[in-house]
């Protein structure tokens, strides 16, 4: 695997080793890699000829610098990670090479129409965080210009606030979404997870549980609200979680599901604060042409 620093000398190097008709795939990571980003990298090796990973702690996407002082940093065993899984570039720029200009330079990517995938659920929770997605995501496809961009089921909105993107720009890159890996007890693997403690850790495996228990409760018809409630509370009750919100959507518009609506997808999402750490999760409670 080849590292790079800087914008140029990565897109001098993929265009290097580009030939016709190969198709690129990237992985965007913050690093602190675990096995959820190594299923997108496994993913994109067996679809795509070249592999690009980026490993960058986005400063604009965080609304809350202590969440971005204590993002963990683990970049030795991230290299190894990526290098055990066949990643043949990794861009792991410092934030100057990401944005010349400033990070805080307002760019048409960011107020571009998203409707209402961005001003609900995590773009409510956590103001500016989606302007700060598209801002990165729309420059490191500018410098990796990937045919796929590998993207985590975990984080749902932010998957549909990239399609949108995509979609109003003409961008061109496919989206190939990697279902959300696991632990055993369910919780959906996250960087942060590592800061939990030995106890945070045990009670935020039920985060998922109360998922699967709206999931399955929508597809016996129960009504979505009274599903919601019912997390909300289990969850409060719970020692060190606190919901901050779970919802019931439409997969596409993200707006609140109203029983006996057709919708393509049912989806719910949650966001819990596990002591100092928020962890985010979504369950697909029914689709209606699974991929
Ligand atoms: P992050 O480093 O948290 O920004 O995540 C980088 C990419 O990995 C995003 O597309 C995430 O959705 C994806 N990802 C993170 N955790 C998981 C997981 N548990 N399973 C699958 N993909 C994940």
């Amino acid at each position: 695997m080849q590292t790079f620093t800087t914008a140029s000398a990565l897109s001098e190097a993929l265009a290097a080793v580009r030939r016709p008709g190969d198709t690129v795939g990237f992985v965007p990571t913050m690093g602190a890699l675990h096995r959820g980003h190594a299923a997108l990298v496994k993913a994109c090796r067996l679809e795509c000829d070249v592999t690009v990973a980026s490993i960058f702690v986005n400063p604009t996407q965080f609304n809350e610098s202590a969440d971005l002082e204590t993002y963990p940093r683990t970049p030795e065993s991230d290299r190894a990670l990526l290098e055990a899984h066949g990643c043949d570039f990794l861009y792991f720029p410092e934030v100057d090479d990401v944005y010349p200009d400033g990070p805080d330079t307002e760019s048409l990517v960011m107020n571009l129409d998203y409707g209402t995938l961005t001003d609900r659920l995590e773009g409510a929770h956590r103001p500016g965080h989606f302007a700060g997605v598209v801002q990165v995501v729309h420059r490191l496809l500018q410098i990796v210009e990937p045919d796929v961009l590998f993207l985590g089921q975990k984080d749902y909105q932010q998957v549909a606030v990239i399609r949108r993107m995509v979609s109003l720009l003409d961008l061109g890159v496919r989206l190939h979404i990697v279902p959300t890996v696991r632990e055993q007890d369910g919780l959906a693997l996250s960087s942060r997870n590592r800061r939990l403690s030995p106890d945070e850790r045990l009670v935020a495996g039920k985060i998922n549980q109360h998922l699967g228990a709206v999931a399955a409760g929508l597809r016996s018809g129960w009504p979505a609200r009274e599903l919601e409630q019912l997390a909300i509370r289990g969850m409060a009750a719970l020692p060190a979680l606190k919901p901050e919100y779970v919802e019931v959507v439409d997969g596409h518009t993200l707006l609140p599901y109203q029983d006996g609506d057709p919708v393509e997808e049912l989806t719910v999402l949650t966001a819990v604060r596990v002591g100092d750490v928020r962890l985010i999760d979504n369950r697909i409670a029914y689709r209606a042409n699974p991929s």
